[in-house]
C-alpha cells in the first residue's frame, strides 16, 4: 500500500503535529486535571520507547513535522531522552515536551543533547499557597529553578501554561502577567476545559472567559499590543509596551480553534486520538504487533484522520478518562 506524503483529514486540514503522552502518572494533582491522583507505578500497556520510536517515524513519513511529548508527567519517564533521540533521528524538524517542570533542571543537559527544543511548562501561581492549591500540593520552587535554567541557556521563548479557575488562581493572573515585564516568558492563560470531571455546575463556576482574564490584565497594566502569530496556533499573543515577554490567550471553550487544528495524539496506553475533546480513539496495538508496524500504524493514522471531527464538545459531558490520562 503506498501512502500520502501529507496527512490530510476528513475535513481538509493537513495533520502536522503529533502529542505522545508517553505516561499517566503524574507527581502533581492539579485541581483542572488530575483531582483525585495517579498511581505510582507506569500501568501494565503503557507505550514503550520502541513503540514510540515507530509511531514517530509513521508519523514522519505521513508528513508530520511536530512531536510534543506529554503526559501525566512526561519526566517520570526515564527513558524520555531515548524517545526524543529516535524522534530526532527520524527526522522530527520540531521537538517540544509540557511539563510541570519539577524534575527539569537536573534532567535538561540530557534532553537537550538528545534533540529537545522547547519546553512549555505549567505554572499556574505565584504565591506559593495559591501554588499548592492548584496542584494538589505542590512546591514551585524547583519549577522556578528550571524556569531560570531555560532562561540561563536562552532557550527562548520559555512559555509557562496557566490553566485559570474561578477560586482557585484567579487572584494570580496579574501577577503572572507582570512576570513578562523584566523576563521574556510567554505566559499563556489557558481557558479551563471540562476534562476533569467535575460536578457541571462546579465547573460552570469554575469557569472564567478568556476575555475576562484579558480584561484584568489590560485594567492593571494598559492596552495590550497585538504581537503577530502563526494563525492556525492556538495562542493569541500580546505584550504590554515595551514589556520583555508576551502573555497569551488559549482559549479552546470560549473562541474555539478547531477549524485550524493540526493535531492528533497518541495516548500513553497506545491508542490514537484525533481529538483532545472527543472521545473517539484508535487501538494501535495490533499495529504495533504487526510484522511491519510503520506500515499499519500508518493504516491507523490514515482511518484515524478519516473520522476526525470538525470540532470538539466543550460543554461539561462525563468522559471515559480525564485529561491526565489523555495527554495534555
Ligand atoms: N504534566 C505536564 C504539565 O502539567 O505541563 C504535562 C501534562 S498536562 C495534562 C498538559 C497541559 O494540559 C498543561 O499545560 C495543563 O495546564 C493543561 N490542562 C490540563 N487539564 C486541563 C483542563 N482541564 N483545561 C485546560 N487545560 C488543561
Ligand atoms: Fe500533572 Fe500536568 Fe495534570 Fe498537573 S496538569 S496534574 S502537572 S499532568
Amino acid at each position: 500500500m503506498s501512502f500520502p506524503s501529507t496527512l490530510i483529514d476528513q475535513h481538509g486540514r493537513v495533520v502536522r503535529d503529533l502529542r505522545i503522552s508517553v505516561t499517566p502518572r503524574c507527581n502533581f494533582r492539579c485541581t483542572y486535571c488530575d483531582p483525585l491522583g495517579m498511581g505510582h507505578k507506569d500501568p501494565l500497556g503503557t507505550v514503550s520507547v520502541h513503540d514510540v520510536a515507530n509511531v514517530v517515524e509513521a508519523a514522519v513519513g505521513l508528513g508530520m513535522t511536530s512531536v510534543r511529548f506529554t503526559g501525566g508527567e512526561p519526566l517520570l519517564r526515564k527513558e524520555l531522552p531515548e524517545m526524543i533521540a529516535h524522534a530526532k533521528g527520524a527526522g522530527v524538524e520540531d521537538i517540544a515536551i509540557t511539563t510541570n517542570a519539577t524534575l527539569l533542571k537536573r534532567r535538561l543537559p540530557e534532553l537537550l543533547d538528545a534533540g529537545l527544543g522547547r519546553v512549555n511548562i505549567s505554572l499556574d501561581a505565584v504565591d506559593e499557597d495559591v501554588f499548592k492549591r492548584a496542584t494538589g500540593g505542590g512546591g514551585s520552587k524547583p519549577v522556578w529553578e528550571s524556569i531560570e535554567e531555560l532562561l540561563a541557556r536562552g532557550l527562548h521563548p520559555v512559555k509557562l501554561n496557566a490553566v485559570v479557575m474561578r477560586g482557585v488562581n484567579d487572584s494570580e493572573i496579574t501577577k503572572l502577567a507582570a512576570l513578562t515585564e523584566t523576563l521574556p516568558l510567554h505566559v499563556r492563560f489557558i481557558e479551563y476545559m471540562h476534562l476533569n470531571n467535575a460536578d457541571s455546575e462546579q465547573y460552570q463556576k469554575s469557569f472564567v472567559p478568556g476575555r475576562e482574564i484579558r480584561a484584568l490584565v489590560e485594567e492593571k497594566f494598559g492596552n495590550l499590543e497585538t504581537v503577530p502569530t502563526d494563525p492556525s496556533a492556538p495562542a493569541r499573543l500580546f505584550k504590554v509596551s515595551g514589556w520583555q515577554g508576551a502573555v497569551g490567550f488559549i482559549n479552546p471553550v470560549s473562541e474555539p480553534f478547531c477549524g485550524a487544528c493540526s493535531r492528533m495524539r497518541l495516548t500513553s496506553d497506545a491508542k490514537l486520538r484525533p481529538c483532545l475533546l472527543n472521545d473517539r480513539e484508535f487501538d494501535l496495538r495490533p499495529a504495533l504487533l504487526h510484522p511491519e508496524p510503520v506500515a499499519a500504524i500508518q493504516e491507523t493514522f490514515l482511518v484515524a484522520a478519516h473520522r476526525k471531527v470538525a470540532s470538539g464538545i466543550t460543554t461539561p459531558t462525563q468522559r471515559p478518562r480525564t485529561m491526565v490520562a489523555i495527554g495534555g
